[in-house]
Formats: structure tokens, C-alpha cells, sequence
């Protein structure tokens, strides 16, 4: 039996600290917030999204390549049943939805409860939880790490595993300084980048909040009618500074690498009728429904509250008829029906994302132990790690994994 020190009370230090007191090791958890699990608590919109349904291998195919590749061992050792199993047994019944997301069972404070069984495996278990307790610097150089500052207080173990998180989201404890210390130690590391955050536009129409644009697919391109860099489908939902949503939170991270490279442009594409054969449906409506309005056969493709100011802005009356619309207008219409300019995005805000990309990489961790490379004990999880999948409870089944073959020392 070791002593062990893991810093962060968060997924994936939670489910190491558990593993490793199960294992027999005297385990400290160090936790900067006041209380445990802070953004898990958060976590899908309060519901928490542990997991995604299906075998590991559709898991990791959600995933990056490389991504994929180094989490399969630990993955499989301790994988989306094995949570839900585990979280069973401490009283928390699971459904889950038809995208796949598995969700704690509808009840107030959901996500809270998960942390609450947490919590009660590692006491359980015999883990020592400490709160209100912000590691302040590393002592060591490699191979070794000698301790651990708490301000002023020192902290010496035989193990070290480090979850503490990325970098979004820093009033829920987590500001990735612990990224910057081991980059000191010379451990690789790829810098925080924002992903799965809404994305801020040059020319937001707050009027339009909480409007959403469906059955669609969000383009980025390298500028207007220029080359398509990325598409996502899925829904936006217009926010007083840009937009959000499903679509805009998976472009997001693409959106900003554009946008850091030269010119970044977004639109919002309508899937239903290709631009040309809708041309074709209006000139035949112009005929057969010529004092049809103009703003009316829009709004069978836009929400209404988009409609007349868009309208406006394309240089046609809200009270023009289909008749008198010329050439210029009705190409304005099938654009705009088609594939909506949403313009120029500003700096995406790592601060909001879900998950922060970047952190410790992969090349320099063991996959099977989390174990950095040239460190005797010393080892990463969760979040701090280079990994970052999309929405649907993959990136706390990625923590709760990685975390889990951390604490199997
Ligand atoms: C709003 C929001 C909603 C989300 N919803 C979902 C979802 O539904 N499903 C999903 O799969 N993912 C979701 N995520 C992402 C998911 O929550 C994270 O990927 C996951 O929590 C990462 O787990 P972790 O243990 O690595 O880090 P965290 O859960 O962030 O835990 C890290 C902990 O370390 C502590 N810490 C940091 N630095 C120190 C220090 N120096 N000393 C001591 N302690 C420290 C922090 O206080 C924190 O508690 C969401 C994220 C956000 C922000």
C-alpha cells in the first residue's frame, strides 16, 4: 500500500481516487472548491449526460483518430456499463434518450446526484477528501515529482495523479494553471483552445434571440461564397452576441482555427431544396400565386421574426407581391431561403466551452495507465489530457475512463 495524492475533485479524479483506495492505497483527494464535482454538477444544463449508449468501439469512433487510439485500453477496461453499473449500485437509475445520450433519471438535481454517489464510493472506499484546498505549485523534476504546495503547506505521497480539468468554465475551479506548471517540468503539451462554445458574431442581432434556425446545416468557409472548410447539421439557436446551439457549439473550434488563419464565414444552409430547383418553384409561384407577399413565401423557410428585417436589408418591401419582384430579388430570396449569411465570427471565448481542447499529449501518456512517459509517479486524466470529443457524454465517459486506469496502481 502507497500513499497516493490526487489532485482535482472533479469526473475523472473522483472515479481515481475510488480506484486506487479499492486498490488498497492510501488516497488524499485535493479538491480547490469548496465542494466536489462543481462542473459535473453543471453538466447538461444540471441533468449531466454521463455517458453515451453503444459499444466502445461507436464511442471511440466519435473521437479524433488519435484521440480514438489512445483511448481505447482504458476505455475498455472501464467503459460506458461499467459507470452505469456502478452508479446502479449507489441508487442511480439511468435512461437513455433516442440520440443515444444516457441521462440520470428525471429528477431535480440530477447531475448532483451523480456526483453525490461519487462521492460516497470514494468515502466509502476510504479516500481522505479534502475541499477548499488549490494546489499552488509542483515540486520535482523528472523522473520524480518530491510534493505538492498548498500555499504554504507540502505534500509529499509515493504517487501523483493530476485531473484537474481544462481550462473552460474557470469559476467552476478550473483555470489549467497545473497545464502551464508541467509544461515548466518539460512535459509536451498542446496550448488551451476553445471548442464546444457558442460562437460571438461581428454583427450579432440580438432582436433575434432565442430564434432558431432548424433541419439545416451551419457552414464555415474562408469567406463569402468562398471554398467550405467545415459543415455541421443541426440546429442554431440565435444568443444576444452570435449564436449557439448543437451546430455552433461542434463548429465552434473550427471556426476559430479559421478564423486565427485569415477570414472565417459562416451561413446557415437550408438541406431541404437545393438553390436551383427552388428558383424554379418561385418562378412557377410568381405564376400561379402572383399576389402571394414576398415576406410569406419566406417564412416558409425562415422564422418569422427573421423574415422582414432580412427583407429590408436585401432592399425589398415587406408588402411586395411575388409579381412584382425583379430577377435580383427573387435570386435574394432563394439565397437567403437557401443559405443564410450569419456573417463573420468574433473571437470564440475559451472561457465557454464545454470542454477546453488542448492539454498534456497524447504521445507523452501511457494509455493503459495514464503514466507520463519519463515520470516514475506521476500520471494525467480526464480533461487535463489532450482530448476533447463532442456533446453527447463523451467527454465525462472520457474522464470517468481515463480516471479509472489513473487510479489502477
Ligand atoms: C456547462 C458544461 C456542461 C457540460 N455538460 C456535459 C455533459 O452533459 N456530458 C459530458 O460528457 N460532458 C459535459 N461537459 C464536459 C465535462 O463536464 C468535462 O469534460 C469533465 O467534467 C472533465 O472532467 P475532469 O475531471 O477532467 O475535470 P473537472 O470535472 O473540471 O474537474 C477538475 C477539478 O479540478 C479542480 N482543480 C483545478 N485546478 C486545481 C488545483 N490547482 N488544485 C486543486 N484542485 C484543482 C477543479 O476545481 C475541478 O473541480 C460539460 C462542461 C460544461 C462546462
Amino acid at each position: 500500500m502507497s500513499k497516493v495524492i490526487v489532485v482535482g475533485g472533479g469526473a475523472a479524479g473522483l472515479v481515481a481516487a475510488w480506484r486506487a483506495a479499492s486498490l488498497g492505497h492510501a488516497v488524499l483527494l485535493l479538491e480547490a472548491n469548496g465542494r466536489l464535482g462543481v462542473k459535473l454538477r453543471i453538466s447538461g444544463g444540471g441533468k449531466c449526460n454521463i455517458t453515451h449508449d453503444g459499444p466502445p468501439k461507436t464511442l471511440l469512433a466519435a473521437f479524433a483518430k488519435d484521440q480514438a487510439r489512445f483511448l481505447r485500453p482504458s476505455l475498455h477496461a472501464f467503459d460506458n456499463s461499467a459507470v452505469l453499473e456502478l452508479l446502479r449500485r449507489e441508487g442511480v437509475e439511468t435512461y437513455t434518450r433516442d440520440n443515444g445520450r444516457v441521462f440520470p433519471l428525471d429528477r431535480p438535481g440530477s447531475a448532483g446526484l451523480v456526483v453525490a454517489a461519487f462521492e460516497e464510493l470514494a468515502r466509502r472506499a476510504g479516500v481522505e477528501l479534502r475541499t477548499g484546498a488549490r494546489v499552488t505549485a509542483l515540486r520535482g523534476r523528472a523522473p520524480r515529482l518530491d510534493g505538492l504546495l498548498l500555499d504554504q503547506e507540502r505534500l509529499t505521497a509515493e504517487a501523483y495523479i493530476l485531473a484537474t480539468g481544462g481550462a473552460s468554465y474557470p469559476e467552476t475551479g478550473t483555470r489549467g494553471e497545473v497545464l502551464g506548471w508541467l509544461r515548466a517540468l518539460g512535459v509536451p503539451a498542446q496550448p488551451w483552445f476553445p471548442t464546444l462554445a457558442p460562437i460571438p458574431l461581428q454583427r450579432p442581432q440580438p432582436a433575434w434571440e432565442g430564434v432558431s434556425l432548424r433541419g439545416g446545416e451551419l457552414r464555415l468557409s474562408a469567406g463569402p461564397g468562398r471554398r467550405r472548410l467545415a459543415a455541421f447539421a443541426g440546429d442554431v439557436v440565435f444568443t444576444k452576441s452570435g449564436i449557439s446551439g448543437p451546430a455552433a457549439l461542434e463548429l465552434s473550434q473550427g471556426t476559430e482555427r479559421a478564423r486565427r488563419e485569415s477570414v472565417a464565414w459562416l451561413t446557415y444552409a437550408s438541406l431541404l431544396d437545393p438553390p436551383e430547383s427552388l428558383d424554379l418553384a418561385l418562378q412557377a409561384e410568381q405564376r400561379t400565386n402572383p399576389r402571394l407577399l414576398a415576406a410569406t413565401w419566406l417564412q416558409r423557410y425562415l422564422p418569422e421574426r427573421l423574415v422582414e428585417p432580412l427583407l429590408r436589408e436585401a432592399g425589398l418591401d415587406r408588402t411586395m407581391m411575388l409579381k412584382n419582384l425583379p430577377k435580383a430579388g427573387r435570386r435574394a430570396l432563394v439565397d437567403l431561403a437557401t443559405d443564410l449569411p450569419l456573417g463573420e465570427p468574433q473571437t470564440v471565448p475559451l472561457a465557454r466551452g464545454e470542454v477546453a481542447a488542448g492539454g498534456v499529449d497524447l504521445g507523452a501518456v501511457d494509455p493503459h495507465t495514464m503514466a507520463l512517459r519519463g515520470w516514475e509517479n506521476l500520471r494525467v486524466c480526464g480533461e487535463l489530457l489532450d482530448i476533447d470529443g463532442p456533446v453527447g457524454g463523451y467527454n465525462l465517459q472520457a474522464a470517468f475512463s481515463t480516471g479509472f486506469a489513473a487510479g489502477s496502481l
